[in-house]
């Protein structure tokens, strides 16, 4: 990670998990755990139910709350949605759009766009996910794939706009597997990732966007992962639902930010 334009975030994504009693026990256990020092963002991005009971739990601490997803339309006749504004007034801070396991649920970069859209009009800040198959490594298509679903996401974000949009690659083969990226595969599709934006948006823009990575990170890998220039921290599944193995990685974000 590039200290000097970035701030490291660890994001948590706790898919369909957790109670909103668990949450409130969660939360109140990973706070008191916390290393004093602030040197990274923590989020957890918590399933809907579970919000206000996060939301409670992390106030007066460096955690901030997210959803999972949220509706592509303001307000209406969308029976079980969420909007984005409804998040925001919750409590939350980040919204995680773009998942590869809601893409695979029938998620389009039309939908994504449009949630992109209305997070982003509501103030929340979209953790957008990007990343290829198994397929689409093993055929070398990585790179144009990934350029595809940033345009699609990102269609006519201004500059001013897309600073405030953390990018999260995520490699579909690496995701819940324990099959991590190496630092080399991650930093390679990251710095891709960076430079998409910057011939779109200019180099200065380009470089105060948070990249996060994610896939089976967890507290073994994540020190060589995030020493790497362009992964400015990481989304994290399956480690982020015990505190333990989530601190270890806030620990190591702490550590590579001194
Ligand atoms: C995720 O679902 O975003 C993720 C990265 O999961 P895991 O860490 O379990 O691979």
């Amino acid at each position: 990670m590039n200290r000097k334009y970035r701030r490291p975030l660890i994001a948590g994504n706790w898919k369909m998990n957790k109670t909103p009693s668990e949450t409130r026990e969660f939360v109140t256990g990973f706070k008191a755990m916390l290393p004093k020092l602030r040197r990274c963002d923590i989020a957890l991005c918590v399933p809907a139910v579970c919000i206000p009971a996060a939301v409670k739990g992390a106030r007066d601490s460096r955690i901030a709350i997210g959803a999972q997803t949220c509706s592509a339309f303001a307000s209406g006749a969308y029976t079980g949605e969420i909007s984005a504004a409804m998040l925001k007034d919750a409590g939350c801070k980040y919204v995680i759009l773009g998942h590869s396991e809601r893409r695979a649920m029938g998620e389009t970069d039309k939908n994504i766009h449009a949630k992109l859209l209305t997070a982003l009009d509501s103030g929340l800040t979209p953790i957008l996910c990007c990343g290829e198959s198994p397929e689409q490594r093993e055929l070398g298509v990585t790179e144009p794939w990934i350029t595809m679903q940033l345009r699609a996401a990102l269609a006519g974000i201004p500059p001013e706009k897309l600073r405030t949009v953390v990018v999260a690659y995520e490699p579909i083969w690496a995701i819940g597997t324990g099959q991590t990226a190496t630092p080399d595969q991650a930093e390679s599709v990251c710095a891709h990732i960076r430079a998409v934006l910057r011939k779109q948006y200019g180099a200065k823009t380009a470089r105060a966007v948070v990249i996060l990575y994610g896939g089976s990170m967890n507290g073994n890998n994540a020190a060589q992962l995030l020493a790497q220039p362009d992964i400015d921290g990481g989304l994290i599944g399956g480690a982020s639902l015990d505190p333990q193995k989530l601190l270890c990685i806030v620990e190591a974000a702490s550590c590579e930010a001194e």
